[in-house]
């Protein structure tokens, strides 16, 4: 190295070299040596003029400082100040700057602390009004002998600026977060987590510190999700797009999990890069909890938790194409069958147990028809005490019945409700899949005409449907019909059954039972149609005309005998709803002239058990004309036996299931027996229905038991006949010795 051509000891030459590279640092020697007058006369360097060429066409600001004073600047500083570089140049350098940064020029880029941070950067502001700032490094130069500074200065306003709006937007969002009753999360690009607001930490459970720098994923993403969402992030980070809405599952410190519904923007910090993701959430768990449960509810019974009717219909359907589509591909697959279920006499439970016990028949019946179904078949309630079954898969027809019988065996062992032990049978209707079937309802349809059918037939049994019975169906559409007209063209008759002294077989009075003449069918049953008419109403035009007519038949056998003989008269449900009762029964008196204490109005232990103390009251003010109370079918009901004799009646008519039933004969007997021992005891009649042999009659002789009404002496009869039996009174059932 030469020094006449340089001049300056090598290290101030190696702090140049440092500074801006081989080429300035030359430069900067030279100037430096021509200031410090040691300037060879007219010898221009060209490899100098190559390095001033540089140095003024940087874009860095260039500035040597002695003694505080600027004693060079370029071009770039020149336009950084705002000042021609020779006015610059003499100039106190700390005057550019505003006062707020004369101590970091001062002290760091002036005079650097320590030589291992020379050549550090710092920020500092310009002189003037607009708030303009630079980035300064600044290095000690030896000018000879005379420490001085080569200070570098780049413009970093709109750094500057645009990081501050940066800033200030961050700012405004976290106000924004810190306040909301949202929680918001930022991710950086590998899912950790740099920020959440207080609402978030409120829902998990934990502490700032406990979250932030925690991989988001691990810490509150459900296990199963962990992998797919950090797949998920990473696609997103690389793409620069995320989903603008999601919803995911998070879980709590204390194991809940929460739904959160997540709006999602990508992070870029200033330069325009991707650094992460923001996410502002809403804990949306109990909406949806309430979403799901409103579908659940709307699908289901709210009971017994069973699919409804609207379910059932749909899961039918499907069945329903399944089976088509495998008839079309001419496959044998697919069959399937509609159990249609009624609860027997379920109403009686109701009634005389109350509706809570009612409903815990549902619901115990309901699980114990899911036991006797397989998984994938579906138990579904159709209202009230109607279930449905589809059973699917079937290899065969007989796996529907088989079904029904598991049911009915179930069934067989008594259900506990409430300190009760109930017997609950039911009646079931069989539709089979077939592929003429279009719609589900049809199937439905067909299964309840089967399920009437197994009613009719003695009910606690099942049958399966078979296209004769549309017609029968169609009969009671018919029947009901010309029920209606029948009133009007009052085709009804009332026939009289004798009811006998036990102890002479002599007739102390008649029962009073309704018939149909219908005009092709003959002589009509009550059995066939009273459920009829109670459903439609019409039972109660009728049942009044019964009363009517029975007085007026009796004041007449009463006038012609002179013997006292009563009639007994069936009260339906409905009629004892009637708000005039007692009025109509006066004046069926009144009218007929007939002495009260020969009327006997017969109501079953259901209608009483309906409105108990309605009930009663209604029976003491009927029993207040004079005329006296049977309690007719004594026993089939599910009342309590105490209960019943609290009943202001006078006689109890044992029903004839015990007497003739088919049942237990040695435990009817005993029934029998006690009811006829209690009543007595109580000053209560005792009527044993049913009576149909010797055997049944000499039972009843032996239990003292006062009166019996059956086959064994006459069936009900027309007035005429019954008016003959008055006017002979023979003894009956056999001739007198
Ligand atoms: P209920 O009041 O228990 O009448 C007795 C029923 O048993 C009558 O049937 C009678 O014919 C029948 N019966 C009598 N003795 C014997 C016997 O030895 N063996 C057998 N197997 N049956 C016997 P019916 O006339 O068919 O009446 C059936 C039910 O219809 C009656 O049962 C009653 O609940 C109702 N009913 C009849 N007439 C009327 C009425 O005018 N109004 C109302 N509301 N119901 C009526
Ligand atoms: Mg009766
Ligand atoms: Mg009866």
């Amino acid at each position: 190295m030469s020094p006449g051509v340089h001049g300056l000891p090598p290290v101030i030459v190696m702090a140049g070299l440092v500074a801006f590279g081989v080429a300035v640092g030359v430069w900067v020697m030279r100037v430096v040596a021509r200031e410090g007058g040691q300037e060879r006369g007219g010898e221009a360097l060209s490899s100098e003029e190559m390095f001033r060429a540089v140095l003024e066409g940087s874009a860095a600001a260039v500035f040597i400082i002695d003694q505080g004073h600027i004693r060079y600047a370029n071009e770039a500083a020149s336009a950084l100040t705002g000042a021609p570089a020779v006015d610059l140049v003499g100039r106190a350098f700390l005057d550019r700057f505003h006062p707020d940064s004369h101590e970091i020029v001062r002290h760091r880029v002036l005079k650097p602390p320590s030589p291992a941070v020379a050549g550090l950067r710092y920020e500092a502001r310009l002189a003037g009004a607009d708030d303009r700032w630079v980035e300064l490094t600044g290095r000690t130069l030896d000018l000879s002998g005379q420490a001085a500074s080569l200070v570098t200065a780049f413009d970093v306003t709109e750094r500057r600026r645009a990081e501050e709006a940066m800033r200030e937007s961050e700012r405004r969002m976290r106000d924004i977060l810190e306040t909301v009753q949202l929680v918001a999360v930022l991710l950086d690009r590998e899912g950790v987590i740099t920020y959440c607001n207080p609402f978030f930490l409120e829902l998990v459970g934990y502490e700032e510190e406990d979250v932030i720098g925690r991989e988001w994923f691990a810490a509150f993403v459900p296990e199963e999700d962990r992998e797919s969402g950090r797949t998920t992030l990473r696609d997103r980070m690389q793409l620069g797009a995320v989903a603008a809405h999601e919803e995911t599952a998070i879980v709590t410190r204390h194991g809940d999990r929460r739904v959160v519904a997540w709006s999602n923007t990508v992070l870029r910090d200033w330069t325009g890069e991707i650094s992460g993701t923001a996410s502002i959430g809403a804990d949306v768990t109990d909406r949806r909890r309430a979403e799901e449960q409103l579908q659940h509810d709307a699908f289901h019974d709210a009971l017994t938790g069973l699919p409804n009717r609207a379910l059932f219909i749909d899961r039918l359907q499907a069945a329903l194409a399944r089976l088509q589509g495998a008839m079309a591909r001419g496959h044998h697959k697919g069959m399937f069958a509609v159990v249609f279920l009624d609860v027997d006499r379920f109403k009686l439970v109701n009634d005389s147990l109350g509706h809570s016990v009612g409903d815990r028949l549902l619901v115990e019946l309901s699980s114990a028809l899911k036991t006797a179904v397989r998984p994938g078949d579906t138990v579904a309630r159709l209202g009230g005490d109607e279930f449905t079954i589809l059973l699917e898969d079937m290899e065969q027809r007989e796996e529907a019945t088989a079904v029904a019988e598991r049911i009915q065996a179930v069934l067989r062992e008594p259900l506990t409700l409430a300190g009760h032990e109930v017997f609950a049978t039911v009646s079931m209707g069989i539709a089979l899949s077939a592929p003429s079937y279009r719609r589900a309802e049809d199937l439905l349809r067909d299964a309840d005409t089967a399920m009437y059918h197994a009613k009719a037939l003695g009910k606690s049994r099942h049958q399966v449907f078979d296209s004769s019975m549309h017609a029968r169906a169609s009969k009671l559409l018919q029947l009901e019909h010309d029920l209606r007209r029948a009133i009007d063209r009052k085709e009804f008759r009332v026939h009289y059954q004798p009811i006998v002294r036990v102890e002479d077989r002599r007739i102390a009075g008649f029962e009073a039972l309704v018939r149909w003449h219908h005009p092709e069918r003959g002589l009509v049953a009550p059995s066939e149609f009273i459920h009829l008419a109670e459903e439609t109403g019409l039972v109660v035009p009728l049942g009044r005309a019964v009363l009517e007519e029975a007085c007026r038949q009796a004041t007449q056998w009463h006038q012609s005998s002179g013997d006292d003989l009563t009639v007994s008269v069936n009260l339906s449900v409905k009629q004892f709803g009637q708000p005039d009762l007692v009025e109509q029964v006066d004046a069926a008196l009144r009218q007929s002239g007939l002495p009260s204490r020969l009327l006997k109005l017969e109501v079953t232990e259901s209608m009483v058990m309906e409105n108990t103390d309605g009930a009663i009251a209604l029976l003491r003010r009927l029993k207040a004309l004079g005329v006296h109370i049977a309690i007719d079918d004594f026993g089939t009901g599910y009342s309590s036996l105490s209960y019943l004799l609290r009943l202001p009646a006078d006689t109890l008519k044992i029903d004839r299931s015990f007497v003739s039933g088919s049942g237990d004969a040695g435990r009817n007997v005993t029934i029998v027996r006690a009811v006829v021992g209690l009543a007595s005891s109580l000053g209560l009649d005792v009527v044993a229905e049913g009576v149909e042999t010797e055997e049944q009659l000499a039972l009843l002789v032996d239990f003292s038991c006062p009166l019996a009404q059956g086959f064994l002496f006459s069936p009900a009869v027309d007035s005429e006949a019954a008016a003959q039996l008055v006017a002979g009174r023979a003894a009956m059932g056999r001739s007198l010795p």
